[in-house]
């Protein structure tokens, strides 16, 4: 009976110590500080405990600030081996750098995006997001940093040549769209949710184009040309379906943030830092 008793407390302390060890990890993260301003990670990067004294003798008030968004949307945030990188990843982390802050980039589900900003989980949210009115009644966005454009992808051999197609009397083409985004959102209510279905990220979207299962997808332009160049058989119909404004959203009544964020889109915008990232990114 002692010997069960002194296993369950040293599995007690075992217990205790991964725990104490886990939250000194995430102090880590945040006091990363001066090491590595423009470095990006994402939330679930741990540190080693070498690094957290070292660090923990650097640390300065720099503070983190947290950006949420959803790393499946090329070329605005990506996976490049494990950091996440593109044209809002880029901005994100010269905004944050103009607020002497460190950023870093929480990946999660499209969708998740605006509660976890709610939520105040993260700081803002940045994933190539289109500003509509329903999200405003939700979240405040800051000034537009880029323009979107709702693209139609389509086989090459498609019946559907041109926009209109879709809503033709009688029509009734299957929508494949990437949850929760203005494609799923506009499309539901222009052809009823009947002929949309709805996949967890615009890849799933476009295999399902691929195999038939929908006769197109409804996506934002830019991811849209990524999904084409990498798969055969698929195009992009020449007119556009809708066209938007992307911004960053804040908690709403964060004025003091979005006035910081908005302050420093001007600036970037003015020194050309914006034009050249999406240049980078983007080859016309
Ligand atoms: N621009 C679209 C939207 O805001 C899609 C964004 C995305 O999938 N990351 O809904």
């Amino acid at each position: 009976m002692k010997k069960l008793a002194l296993l369950l407390l040293s599995i007690v302390l075992v217990i205790s110590s991964v725990v104490v060890f886990a939250s000194c990890g995430d102090e880590t993260t945040s006091s990363e500080a001066e090491t590595s301003t423009n470095k990006t990670e994402t939330s679930s990067g741990t540190e080693s405990s070498e690094a957290a004294s070292i660090e923990e003798e650097v640390s300065t008030d720099e503070k983190v600030i947290k950006m949420a968004t959803n790393a499946y949307f090329p070329p605005y945030e990506f996976y490049e081996g494990e950091n996440i990188v593109g044209i809002d990843a880029e901005i994100a982390a010269l905004i944050a750098e103009k607020l002497g802050m460190k950023l870093e980039i929480v990946d999660m589900s499209f969708d998740s995006i605006l509660s976890a900003v709610n939520a105040g989980t993260v700081d803002f949210g940045m994933a190539g997001m289109t500003v509509n009115p329903d999200r405003l009644k939700e979240v405040d966005f800051s000034n537009s940093y880029a323009k979107g454009v709702q693209s139609v992808i389509v086989k090459n051999d498609s019946a559907i040549t041109k926009v209109d197609d879709l809503f033709a009397e009688g029509a009734t083409y299957k929508v494949g769209v990437q949850l929760g985004t203005t494609g799923d959102s506009y499309s539901t209510s222009d052809f009823g949710s009947d002929r949309v279905t709805q996949y967890p990220t615009g890849n799933e979207a476009v295999a399902a184009l691929l195999k038939g299962d929908v006769d197109c997808v409804i996506i934002d332009n830019e991811p849209a040309k990524a999904y084409v160049n990498a798969n055969e058989g698929i195009k992009t119909l020449e007119t556009a379906y809708a066209d938007e404004d992307y911004a960053i959203c804040v908690k709403k009544g964060n004025t003091e943030l979005l006035e910081k964020i908005n302050t420093a889109i001007y600036e970037l915008t003015k020194d050309g830092s914006i034009a050249n990232i999406v240049s980078k990114y983007i080859k016309e």
